[in-house]
């Protein structure tokens, strides 16, 4: 008999329909709960719910919204086994990593709880005659839409900053993995956040994804996930007006010049395209390495590589199988284009071997060598465990070749020399740069995309800005 899960709206499951769908177990192919598949009724449902909320929560004091946030924040280090079972059985991570979101979870309502009455507009110099200012305020009822890869963490990027400056939300999550965000809801709810101010609707991206761009009173879009997709709910969005924040995907350099630390940089290089199985936007796919120490920088990450664990994401093994079957085939996919397009292929290559790992999404890590940047797998988001490993020889080219790309969300630079990580920090078209640690940053540092990878900001106070409008106030004395 599989567990049945229903929308989360007004403080409680709310059964609605009789469709639901079954998300699989990555590790195994088999299905391990049964969720409602919402339609424009639940939506409309959750959003009527959240903005009856936003009129209360709205004028609630900043530091009382605060408080509640920060009962929300220790709620989910509370619950953090619960969180990170679901999450590993939801989308197959190792559980170690499953646990470092749920604290991540909690660290983005715990910053946003202490921003809440912190956020503030200005004063404007007009003169003796009139006294003008400007405050911000919320946008209403936001709608969340989100991927498969790190439901819980980008459900609390998103809410932390929305709630806090006053705003309400009704999450869309990815239809296989639903279950991190209907446990949040509930115990955000349990913690303290008024009924309404977040619900939670499961559903398709065609079906209830649309119907929540689409809804007249949702006054707000942050998105997460595709360009594709991304670019589909700018158009339905723009017939309405309403802005977006759009987190889309990468393809990001990171690259390593001949005085860096090249112990730190290959570990780190094997961290950046490793983690969540490659499932990251930010990943560290195309890994540019100088001439000079190219070989000695391959040679530590192919033996990383063939001595890494794989398994069942309970286990916390180094990867776990990948989310989706539909992206374990893609993987594989792009790994036989390498092939073609006459890379080298240095370590993995495919499945692994074991007999217990073939019905689960599992993929060997995979290093190609002697990618040139104008193949697919260096120009394309594969979203897995492959990196293409690009030779360069001076600090322009390596600069040139990391802008050749569509994509402009993150980049690593791995040097000794201060003036060469600002010259370079400074060139790259990325919206993050990380100098000497990849992913270096936190719930503190803005994020988001250049080019193709989106635009507006999560995290950080820019995240404030990004979901508050600015009131100007202005009178004649
Ligand atoms: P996706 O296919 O674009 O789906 C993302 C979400 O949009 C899902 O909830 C999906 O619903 C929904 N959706 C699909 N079509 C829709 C439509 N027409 N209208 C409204 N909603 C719709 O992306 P994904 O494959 O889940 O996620 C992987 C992508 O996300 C990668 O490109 C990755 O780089 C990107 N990503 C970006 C960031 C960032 O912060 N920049 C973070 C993580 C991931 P279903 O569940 O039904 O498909």
């Amino acid at each position: 008999m599989l567990v049945r899960y229903e929308p989360f709206i007004d403080g409680k499951s709310t059964p609605v329909n009789t469709e639901f769908f079954r998300p699989v177990n990555p590790a195994t192919g088999e299905a391990y709960a049964e969720v409602s598949s919402g339609t424009a009724a639940e939506i409309d449902l959750a959003v009527q719910s959240s903005q009856r909320a936003f009129l209360t929560w709205k004028r609630t004091k900043p530091s009382e919204r605060g408080r509640t946030l920060m009962r929300v924040a220790n709620a989910i280090r509370e619950n953090a086994d619960k969180l990170a079972a679901l999450e590993t059985q939801d989308n197959g991570q190792p559980l170690n990593q499953s646990f470092g979101d749920v604290e991540v979870a909690a660290r983005y309502f715990e910053f946003f709880a202490g921003a809440a009455d912190k956020l503030h507009g200005d004063t404007l110099p007009l003169g003796t005659d009139y006294h003008s200012y400007t405050t911000r305020e919320p946008f209403g009822v936001i709608g969340h839409i989100l991927p498969w890869n790190a439901p819980l963490q980008q459900a609390a990027r998103g809410l932390g900053p929305s709630l806090a400056s006053g705003n309400v939300a009704v999450i869309k999550p990815a239809s296989e993995t639903p279950l991190s965000t209907l446990a949040l809801a509930q115990i955000a709810f349990e913690a303290g956040l008024p009924a309404g101010v977040f619900n939670v609707v499961p559903g398709s991206g065609r079906v209830a994804g649309m119907a929540l761009v689409q809804h007249p009173l949702v006054r707000k879009i942050a998105f997460t996930g595709s360009v594709e997709t991304g670019a589909e709910i700018m158009q339905r969005a723009s017939a309405r007006v309403v802005p977006l924040t759009l987190e889309l995907g990468g393809k990001s350099p990171n690259i390593v010049f001949e005085d860096a630390d090249l112990d730190a940089a290959a570990k780190s290089a094997w961290t950046g395209f490793t983690i969540k199985g490659g499932q990251v936007c930010s990943a560290g796919t195309r890994l540019l390495v100088q001439d000079s120490v190219y070989d000695e920088v391959v040679a530590r990450l192919v033996v990383r590589a063939n001595s890494a664990s794989i398994g069942p994401g309970s286990g916390s093994p180094d990867l776990g199988p990948l989310a989706t079957r539909g992206q374990f085939e893609k993987v594989l996919e792009y790994i036989e284009i390498g092939k073609r397009e006459g890379a080298t292929l240095a370590a993995g290559g495919g499945r692994p071997e074991a007999a217990d790992l073939q019905t689960g999404n599992f993929v060997l890590p995979t290093i190609f060598t002697e990618v040139k940047n104008e193949m697919r797998i260096a120009q394309e988001e594969i979203f897995g465990p492959v990196l293409s490993v690009i030779r360069f020889s001076h600090e322009d080219e390596a600069v040139r070749i990391a802008n050749d790309s569509e994509y402009g969300l993150a980049a690593g630079v791995w040097t000794r020399d201060l003036g060469r990580a600002h010259r370079v920090a400074a060139q790259i078209d990325a919206g993050q740069v990380f100098v000497n640690e990849y992913f270096a940053g936190g719930v503190e540092t803005p994020f988001g995309g250049f080019k193709s990878s989106g635009f507006g900001r999560e995290k950080g106070f820019e995240a404030l800005k990004n979901y508050t409008q600015t009131k100007t106030v202005t009178i004649r004395l």
